[in-house]
């Protein structure tokens, strides 16, 4: 048998994370050998894709399902995000910014004198938190047609209306960042294999673990030897782990949730919006589907992206397989499995009503957003899958990092807040599998984040200079 190749750090997944924790480690140990594995043949095509996702940098302004203590905390980790991104694009290591993130109003829209007030209690609770400083709250019917004028027109003055308005948002191109962030480490000795599947993942009497990859083109097969390894896979990491064998990764189940999204180009519609729009969930529906309206700014075009409605695959992953989620269920997960399955009823009833939606369906359900939104203006596409974690029989909708206990290999499940939060998460993910080197790397990583470790909430002379610097350099 040939020995397997030997490298320091094996990346599974071309995705944001894997692309951010690549970046970081190879600003901090520039020598270190690294290598990204990817299934499919570019980065970024998964879950991390522009129309994958919605493209919100969410920073808690306008999640109406996050309690005041959730956004002010999704506040602080997308400051944290922002920061490595002034930081990477200051010192070269992406360019152009205005190829992945752009300023965009992020609104809260409530509609009815009881969503009135709800919004105005919303609005209140976080008016005088520093990092929400400068939202309005709109009752005003002719600013709301002022501002949002495609939302406006054809709706009935008399039933009233609120916004509660961030200017401060962003849209964000995840997959152009992606790119950049792993020909980033490309350029600096990344090896970067696409088109290559990581099967198994077994662990060798020295600690250290040896993974099989076969080449999707050719079949081929090979394996490639690490001292540690990440498993940045999205909705392929939970299969790995469990693969794995590590018992930190028992228990854990996934429940695929996938979603669809109508579209719209049309120059005239597009240019009457002009924000990023959140309302509340239906009752009984996940948080991630309340429903938005984003303008999006994707290859240099203006976009419109309503939804997303929910749809449902067992598939883990978009290009995944529809073994995905049969092959999930393990002896350790079942009791876990089934206790959600009863105890979700309400989601699982939201689900199927879903499965019911046609087109004219979801223009209905648009038109609480824009009345006068027609068919053939607007196309379905089809959104990435989350794979919602299951433990302990509940399922959960946040970002769960898994570890084995010495460090050696680490996964993220789940996919909320998601891509904004790809920093601070991949940062706890070197704290943890790290510990003894993260003290020495702290002097850099202060510099790539001025304000780590510190809450900016309770520091706002910090936050006022890290806010201007991450504006500039982003040109925000
Ligand atoms: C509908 C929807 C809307 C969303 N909206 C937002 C939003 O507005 N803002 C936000 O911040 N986040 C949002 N998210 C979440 C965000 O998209 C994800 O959290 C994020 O993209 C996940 O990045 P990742 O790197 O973990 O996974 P991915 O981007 O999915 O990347 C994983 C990669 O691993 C590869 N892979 C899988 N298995 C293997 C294997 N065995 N071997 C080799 N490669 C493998 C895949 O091909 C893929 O390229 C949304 C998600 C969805 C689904």
């Amino acid at each position: 048998m040939p020995q397997p190749a030997k490298t320091d750090v094996v990346l599974v997944g071309a995705g944001i994370m894997s692309a951010t924790l690549g970046a970081l480690l190879r600003r901090l140990e520039p020598d270190a050998t690294i290598a990204v594995v990817e299934r499919l043949d570019s980065a970024g095509a998964e879950s991390s894709g522009p129309w994958n996702n919605a493209g919100t940098g969410h920073a808690g302004l306008c999640e109406l399902f996050y309690t005041p203590e959730k956004s002010a905390r999704v506040n602080e980790q997308f400051q944290v995000t922002r920061q490595f991104w002034a930081y990477a694009v200051q010192h070269g290591m992406i360019e152009r910014p205005r190829d992945f993130v752009h300023p965009i109003p992020h609104v809260s829209f409530m509609h009815g004198a009881h969503g009135v007030d709800r919004l105005r209690r919303r609005h209140d609770a976080l008016a005088d938190h520093p990092l929400f400083a400068g939202a309005e709250f709109i009752t005003d019917f002719d600013e709301f047609a002022a501002r949002l004028p495609l939302m406006a027109s054809g709706r009935s003055r008399d039933v009233p209306v609120a916004l509660d308005w961030a200017p401060q948002g962003t849209d964000v191109d995840f997959g152009v960042l992606t790119t950049k962030l792993i020909d980033y480490g490309e350029r600096h000795g990344t090896e970067v294999l696409f088109g290559h599947q990581v099967r198994t993942a077994s662990r060798e009497s020295d600690g250290s673990w040896t993974l099989s990859l076969q080449n999707r083109h050719t079949g081929q097969s090979r394996t490639l030897n690490t001292k540690f390894v990440f498993i940045g896979a999205g909705g392929g990491t939970l299969p790995l782990l469990q693969r794995s064998g590590i018992p930190e990764a028992r228990g854990f189940g996934g429940f695929p949730i996938g979603g669809v999204f109508l579209r719209c180009g049309v120059p005239q519609i597009t240019a009457g919006h002009r924000a990023k729009v959140y309302g509340a969930p239906a009752p009984g529906a996940p948080a991630t589907t309340a429903p938005h309206l984003d303008a999006r700014m994707v290859d240099g075009s203006r976009w419109l992206l309503f939804g997303p409605f929910a749809g449902w695959s067992p598939r883990f992953l978009k290009h995944g397989r529809a073994t995905d989620l049969p092959r999930s269920v393990r002896p350790g997960n079942l009791a876990s499995l089934l206790g959600a399955g009863i105890g979700e009823r309400a989601l699982v009833g939201y689900l199927l009503s879903q499965l019911r939606q046609t087109d004219s369906s979801r223009i209905a359900a648009l038109r609480d957003f824009v009345p006068g939104a027609v068919e053939r203006d607007w196309q379905s596409i089809r959104a990435g899958q989350r794979v919602q974690v299951i433990r302990g029989g509940r399922l959960d909708f946040d970002t769960t990092i898994v570890h084995a206990a010495d460090g050696s290999i680490a996964g993220l499940l789940g996919a909320s807040p998601g891509a904004s939060t790809a920093v601070p998460a991949m940062l706890e993910v070197l704290a943890r599998c790290f510990p003894d080197r993260y003290p020495g790397w702290l002097p850099m990583l202060k510099e790539m984040v001025p304000s780590l470790g510190v809450r900016l909430s309770d520091e706002p002379a910090l936050f006022e200079q890290v806010w201007r610097w991450g504006t500039r350099v982003l040109e925000l």
